[in-house]
């Protein structure tokens, strides 16, 4: 079996500083490829991170840039291609929660989350799209053009009071992801998502730092552990290879069976 099924290949990751971009981007250099960083707001972990990568033999760097704006990620863009030349996986993981019951939520928080989590996935798609499709096939690199892979949630089928802004962007990630794979086939670009469940990381610490907090999110996971983010970097890093060739427009669910709905396993 080949361990190194990305080698020679070229990725950029976004929010790559913490949590499940971190453990895609790790997981994107173990399998060959070489990996951008990127972070909004932790310089200092990520240029770590870049280093730690690096060990492995590959080509990394920190990138940054904030995917909600528009001329960030077309500076971001163009700083990896003048140093690598070509893109041929993309990443779109950054997303952050700002949680309010529903009559209390502010238009800042709707639009900061919905700004992040869905409009950062768009710039950043399109300006990886572009330099995929003007490239083309290369056969010696993979079968696809490109690929691309959204980090969605379970909270794109599974609605989530108090997360409103939150689910909703999730909700969009489900089409956005869909039509752009349908626009794209023709031009063997490959998208999809991973949609990850409970994974420990800071965005859910209140979720798992307590005793009492944990027992009660593993009554949401019939697999009985929470999810870590080398869980998701290897589902990913599989899905951007050619093992992964034939899967285009799907979302794959990584999540311990929490959409199984765990309530009804003692009858309902
Ligand atoms: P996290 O540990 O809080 O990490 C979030 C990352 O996003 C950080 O690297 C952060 O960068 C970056 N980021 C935030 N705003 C950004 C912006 N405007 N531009 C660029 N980067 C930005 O969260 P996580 O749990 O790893 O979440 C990653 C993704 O997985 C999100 O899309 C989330 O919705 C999804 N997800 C997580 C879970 C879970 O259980 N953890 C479950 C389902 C889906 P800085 O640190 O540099 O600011």
């Amino acid at each position: 079996m080949d361990h190194q099924p990305l080698r020679g290949q070229r990725a950029l990751v976004t929010g790559a500083s913490s949590g499940i971009g971190e453990g895609v981007a790790r997981a994107l250099g173990a399998a060959g490829a070489s990996v951008v960083v990127n972070f909004a707001s932790k310089p200092d972990i990520a240029a770590k991170i870049v280093e730690e990568i690096k060990t492995s033999g590959v080509d990394a760097m920190a990138l940054h840039a904030d995917v909600s704006k528009e001329a960030e990620v077309e500076a971001m863009f163009s700083a990896m291609l003048s140093a690598w030349g070509q893109i041929d996986i993309l990443v779109n993981n950054a997303g952050l929660q700002r949680d309010a019951p529903f009559v209390e939520l502010t238009l800042e928080q709707w639009n900061t989350v919905l700004g992040v989590n869905l409009t950062g996935m768009f710039l950043c798609a399109r300006a990886a799209a572009r330099s995929m499709i003007r490239r083309g096939v290369r056969p010696e690199i993979s079968r696809a053009a490109g690929k691309i892979i959204c980090i969605s949630s379970v909270h794109e089928v599974i609605p989530w009071a108090g997360h409103v802004n939150y689910a909703a962007s999730k909700g969009g990630v489900g089409m956005f992801m869909k039509s752009l794979a349908q626009e794209l086939a023709p031009h063997r670009i490959r998208v999809n998502s991973i949609a990850p469940g409970a994974i420990m990381t800071p965005i859910n610490r209140a979720a798992w730092e307590t005793p009492e907090a944990l027992r009660s999110l593993l009554r949401l996971i019939p697999y009985g552990r929470v999810g870590t983010p080398a869980d998701i970097g290897r589902a990913v890093a599989w899905l951007a290879s050619d093992d992964a060739d034939y899967i285009h427009g799907q979302t794959i669910y990584v999540d311990g069976g929490m959409t199984l709905y765990p309530e009804f396993a003692k009858g309902g």
